[in-house]
């Protein structure tokens, strides 16, 4: 690893991002509040489909203060749609202490960031150097790669002691007046030129001329990483349960995957029709007709949901005691409600989007798709 080159990158790369540096809302005015929400956005999404939901996140809570008391439901459903929704979770924590311990201001120093939950170094590295412009590095999977690339490296990326590494190099090499510009320069770069799974746009790259992967023609094989783990495959039988009117909702449980949100009827493994007409029976309801859905998967960081679903038309439901008896089976709080009702007021996972679409439900992004926002 030659990391030497690394001395020769701020000026040419600061030069091209003054005239290449895309205009995003929370670059306009990066308070430290709108630089970690729009960080911990971006880890999971990329940057037009963040677009839209940063400014609905923001307007709905415009400060720490709001973040920290919002009702955990409301907050979820502002999530809906960018998964991972413990990131959220861990913000909210993290800004009832800053409300606590910081008067409500979040820290400026780089180790302070990092006691606080969901901010590690990258985090505390973007928003101590861009809001408050401290000369601290901020390595994300952008950056991995084009330092990478730039230095020849041909460790694992994947483990912290290269992470550290770069983090060391990068810091050295800083202009010190402008480390929040040098580490944005650095990540677009990586976004928008130097890409991953493909051919990296050299010819257009302010770097060209000092990188390693280029001169050596190997930028295919680099950044190095681990082989992951394989997933585990988990199938399901998902059910939307209707009447004329209402469709049957649950509220999953408090821990593990996709703690606290709503979700379509869900069963393990397989089902075959007389196994959900059974199941539908034991409920409470009374099928009418059912029809089986095309299948659908749903990729989780460690689990792969392979999908059967399954329409189940229910005679019409007079009685009260419908939601209570479906709750009986399933063990979950059961809702039996108007489709409509969950666009305003109960957050679905993007896991579920396959089969919401028969009740007309949106979900976070398809409802962006669908104004035209990403
Ligand atoms: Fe990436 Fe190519 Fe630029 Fe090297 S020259 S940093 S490989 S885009």
């Amino acid at each position: 690893m030659d990391t030497d080159r690394l001395e020769k990158i701020a000026e040419p790369l600061l030069s091209w991002f003054k005239d290449n540096a895309r205009d995003l809302p929370w670059r306009r005015e990066p308070l430290p509040y709108y630089v970690w929400v729009s960080e911990i956005m971006l880890q999971q999404t990329r940057v037009e489909a963040v677009k839209p939901f940063f400014a609905r996140f923001i307007d709905a809570l415009p400060d720490i203060a709001a973040l920290a008391s919002c009702e955990e439901e409301r907050l979820l459903k502002l999530w809906e749609g960018l998964g991972y929704y413990n990131r959220v979770r861990n913000m909210q924590k993290a800004a009832k202490i800053v409300e606590e311990q910081y008067h409500g201001r979040l820290p400026d120093c780089y180790e302070e960031l990092q006691k606080l939950p969901g901010i590690g170094s990258y985090t505390a590295g973007a928003i101590s150097s861009i809001a408050y412009g401290k000369a601290e590095s901020a390595v994300d999977g952008n950056v991995l790669r084009v330092v990478s690339r730039i230095t020849g490296c041909e460790e694992d990326v994947m483990k912290q002691s290269v992470r550290r590494k770069f983090e060391t190099s990068l810091r050295t090499v800083m202009p010190k007046d402008k480390p929040g510009t040098f580490n944005q320069a650095l990540m677009e770069l990586g976004a928008t030129v130097c890409l991953p799974n493909g051919a990296p746009e050299c010819h257009k790259c302010p770097v060209q001329a000092i990188c390693y992967a280029r001169e050596h023609g190997c930028q295919l094989l680099l950044p190095v990483k681990a082989v992951k783990k394989e997933r585990r495959v988990e199938p399901r039988t998902v059910l939307v349960i209707r009447d004329s009117e209402h469709a049957l909702i649950q509220k999953r449980p408090s821990k593990g995957l996709l703690a606290s949100l709503y979700e379509l009827p869900n069963l393990e493994g397989r089902l075959m029709v007389d196994e959900v007409l059974q199941y539908v029976e034991h409920c409470g309801f009374s099928p009418i007709r059912i029809m089986e859905l095309p299948p659908a998967k749903h990729i989780f960081s460690h689990i792969e949901w392979h999908m059967t679903g399954y329409m189940v038309l229910v005679e019409d439901v007079e009685e009260i005691g419908i939601e209570k008896t479906a709750e009986q089976v399933s063990h979950r709080r059961s809702l039996f409600i108007q489709p409509q009702q969950t666009e305003q007021e109960y957050p679905i996972p993007a896991a579920f989007a396959a089969y919401t679409k028969y009740l007309s439900i949106k979900l976070g992004q398809e409802k962006y798709r669908e104004t035209g926002e990403i």
